[in-house]
């Protein structure tokens, strides 16, 4: 599960006239900004880019990122594995004013120099696809079960155990 397939950065210069392809693993360690939303830093990111030119030129960079990881329950705050997959569509350009010339259809990655940081670029749409909340499967939350189930229960004790008392009492009246 190397990540050394990823390179910290690409030359903007280059991807796009060699349209590269850029595949492998990234490691949690190089997503910080994502790993703050979970849960722990167990998981494994895994994508596919291609630097492409699109027909009125824009650079493209299209691809698809999956990933497993551990979120937390909002119903029991224990850890959740999910899995969340995307696919990306963005287009390069130098600063916001190029941003809104472009298609509607096409989402706008800003790189101001020719170094494209590349686990920014996944950590963002990780972000983006990643469920704001998160549930275990209804009755898969059961140390949330287990601590009501052991509330109650406690809770049931204490409020029977005065008539058990008598009960008990009354028991041993009647047997005398
Ligand atoms: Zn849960």
């Amino acid at each position: 599960m190397s990540d050394s397939s990823i390179p910290a950065y690409a030359d903007t210069r280059k991807i796009f006239q060699q349209e590269d392809v850029i595949s492998g693993n990234l490691g949690l360690n190089r997503l910080p900004r994502f790993s703050k939303i979970l849960a722990n830093d167990q998981g494994l990111v895994s994508l596919e880019l291609k630097f492409t030119f699109g027909e009125a030129k824009e650079r493209l960079i299209t691809g698809s990122l999956q990933a497993q990881v551990n979120v937390f329950c909002q119903r029991c705050l224990k850890p959740l594995a999910i899995a969340v997959a995307d696919d990306i569509i963005l287009a390069l350009v130098r600063d916001e004013e190029a941003a809104l010339r472009l298609d509607a259809k096409l989402d706008p990655w800003i790189c101001e120099d020719h170094k494209l940081d590349l686990a920014e670029l996944i950590e963002e749409q990780l972000i983006l696809c990643t469920p704001i909340v998160s549930y275990h499967e209804s009755g898969d939350c059961m140390t949330q079960k287990d601590y009501v189930a052991g509330e109650d229960a406690t809770e049931s004790i204490a409020s029977e155990s005065p008539f058990a008392v008598l009960r008990s009492l009354k028991d041993s009246d009647t047997s005398d």
